[in-house]
């Protein structure tokens, strides 16, 4: 079975971030969420746990701007989706925070589980879309923020440099195309795949039961 057809191509920059962090191997995965609606499976994910220490790591981190005289604005303020020129894709986005003083403006995103590397990259792509998303973002100086609980990370608009910005092109144009992109069954990235089993038949499930503890080479 195949899913219903997007009637337009659309991707979250958290699926991106952690393609070009290379974070995941089933490229097919992001693919198929990007081209199509599916029904999806539900995951035992704690979500109103995240939720709930997500939330309390943004209040307290919006109480600290702005008694440091930023503007401060959140969440769905900030959301974005951006058509490709050259891609037929939509990108679309949200960041946690966006904190100005003056022309200055710091994206910021709030993290509460284990530090990824797509953390940085998925702040690094708010740095290059957020200029092109809302008018009062055009013109700032912009820099990125990753906030954990115990520590700020600093992040440079340098950084989105012409390295990155053709490493998100390819990524885009695996997306784009046509031809699915690679799948790459595991158990270790499909336990915590929501594409069940009637889209993906290659789902991986359980372990092999063979008995792998029948030899004698170590
Ligand atoms: S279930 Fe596994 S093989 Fe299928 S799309 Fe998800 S990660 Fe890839």
């Amino acid at each position: 079975m195949i899913g219903v057809p997007k009637p337009f191509p659309s991707i979250w920059v958290t699926w991106l971030a952690r393609l070009m962090a290379d974070e995941i191997h089933c490229h097919w995965a992001i693919w198929f969420r990007t081209r199509y609606n599916y029904e999806k499976l539900i995951s035992g994910f704690d979500l109103a746990k995240w939720n709930a220490s997500h939330q309390d790591l943004l209040r307290s981190r919006v109480a600290d701007l702005e008694t440091e005289g930023y503007a401060v604005f959140l969440e769905g303020e900030n959301w974005f989706e951006i058509a490709g020129r050259s891609f037929l894709v939509k990108v679309s986005g949200k960041p946690d925070i966006v904190a100005m003083v003056g022309d200055q403006g710091f994206v910021e995103d709030c993290k509460t589980g284990r530090r990824k590397h797509s953390d940085f990259y998925q702040v690094l792509i708010y740095l290059l879309l957020l200029p092109f998303s809302h008018p009062r973002y055009r013109k700032l100086s912009l820099a990125g923020r990753l906030i954990y609980p115990t520590e700020v990370i600093e992040i440079q608009a340098a950084q989105v440099n012409e390295d990155f910005k053709a490493q998100f092109r390819s990524a885009i144009a695996i997306l784009n195309n046509t031809t699915p992109a690679r799948k790459v069954p595991s158990l270790h990235e499909c336990r915590f795949c929501d594409i069940p089993f009637q889209y993906c038949p290659e789902r991986v499930e359980n372990r092999l039961d063979e008995d792998l503890e029948n030899h004698d080479l170590f």
